[in-house]
């Protein structure tokens, strides 16, 4: 199966990339003529929904997108699925960890990320998978790979945040990691 990854996230579609590795599918890169889509939706399941959708209707192709939020309990559960506006609508990751060091003023918190991974099939059905990494939110960035809140969440059973962890580890463990594999799963079933 060919397989479009509707991102233009570099760090997502490297840990895809290597999550995909050996399933057989033929994963494409997004077309540079896909539209940006606007991720307005209330929930992580609609805004990927419509990243998968649009890459679908351009290509024909079956196409896979992830959307994925931080939710942390300090905070009431925010930012969710407003992630990637936190700091607001041209925040860089950079800013959007600052605000959250800021909102969180030197307490640890429990966290989690989740992922809704949407998978739009050749004939245009819809599959969705869901992945949780439960962790804590650190007091300050540590660790240079990874992107987004990387080098501020600590998973459970590790003293080192994402950033610092080895990408083969995150890709153990992660939430993105934990829907993928339910998609491959599914689709080696016949799902
Ligand atoms: P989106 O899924 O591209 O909308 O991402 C939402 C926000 O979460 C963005 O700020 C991303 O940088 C961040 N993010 C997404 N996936 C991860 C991850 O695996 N680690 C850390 N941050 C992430």
């Amino acid at each position: 199966m060919r397989l479009v990854l509707a991102t233009r996230n570099a760090g997502k579609i490297r840990e895809l990339e290597r999550l995909l590795e050996g399933t057989g599918m033929a994963v494409e890169p997004c077309p540079s003529d896909a539209p940006e889509v606007v991720e307005d939706g209330d929930t992580l399941a609609a805004n990927a929904e419509k990243k998968a959708r649009a890459v679908h209707a351009l290509t024909g192709l079956a196409a896979l997108a992830d959307d994925t939020g931080l939710e942390v309990d300090a905070l009431g559960g925010r930012p969710g699925v407003r992630s990637a506006r936190f700091a607001g609508e041209t925040a860089t990751d950079a800013d959007n960890r600052a605000r959250l060091l800021r909102e969180l003023d030197g307490q640890p918190s429990r966290a989690r990320f989740r992922t809704v991974v949407a998978f739009v099939d050749e004939s245009g059905a819809l599959h969705t998978f869901v992945g949780v990494c439960e962790g804590t939110i650190g007091t300050q960035e540590r660790g240079t790979s990874g992107f987004g809140y990387d080098a501020l969440f600590i998973p459970d059973g590790y003293d080192q945040t994402f950033a610092e962890l080895p990408l083969d580890t995150k890709n153990r463990i992660s939430h993105r990691a934990r829907a993928l594999a339910a998609f491959v799963t599914a689709r080696s079933a016949g799902g």
